[in-house]
């Protein structure tokens, strides 16, 4: 499986393959014992990613992931040490006006030698559309398996979308929209 640097991970997809939109990168942390991630908006800039992992009335734990070589620098090791007992955390790629959305693997941190293992995604769930159709591509990469579901837009009479369970199709195996539509259009073809 292809492995992804942070720096890696912000620019998949980025700009959005189906809408040329500049995505939107959030960190999510998942708390023991706690239902649903909490989503934090990162600083992102050329050389680094600056999440302010926990925030309280007297301090901030923050964390700085370089992009050059992936190493991290911890306002506090031990609070970070702490913070990853309890927590653990993963990158969430949105666009905010197709709702793609893709998520990472969880960050394995090296505590003792500063730098987050590189890691490779989870989950993708890709929209994209042309005049006729909306294609969604939804791939989990623990099953090794994407489902396709096409849906006609503007449909005169009420049809059911059609459905696909395919082996995995990463979004990295197209180099841009018009070639994800045409390997969409054999299933069309086919269906
Ligand atoms: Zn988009």
């Amino acid at each position: 499986m292809k492995r992804f640097t942070v720096k890696d991970f912000i620019a998949h997809n980025n700009p959005c393959i189906n809408c040329n939109d500049s995505i939107s990168i959030k960190v999510a942390t998942l708390e023991d014992n706690v239902d649903g991630p909490a989503f934090l908006r990162p600083t992102v800039s050329n050389d680094f990613t600056l999440i302010d992992l926990k925030v309280t009335y007297t301090k901030t734990l923050k964390l700085w992931i370089f992009h050059q070589n992936n190493k991290f620098i911890a306002s506090s090791v031990d609070d970070l040490k702490l913070f990853l007992k309890t927590h653990r955390v993963y990158l969430r790629s949105h666009c905010e006006r197709c709702y793609t959305n893709i998520e990472s693997h969880f960050l394995d941190f090296e505590l003792d030698k500063g730098y987050i293992k590189p890691m490779g995604i989870s989950m993708e769930s890709v929209f994209v559309t042309d005049d006729a159709h909306r294609y969604h591509l939804h791939s989990s990469f623990a099953t090794n398996e994407t489902i396709i579901i096409i849906d006609r837009i503007n449909k005169v009479t009420p049809i059911s979308p059609m459905r696909f369970e395919v082996p995995l199709i990463p979004l990295s195996k197209f180099r841009d929209k018009e070639h994800l539509i045409n390997k969409m259009k054999t299933y069309l073809v086919f269906s």
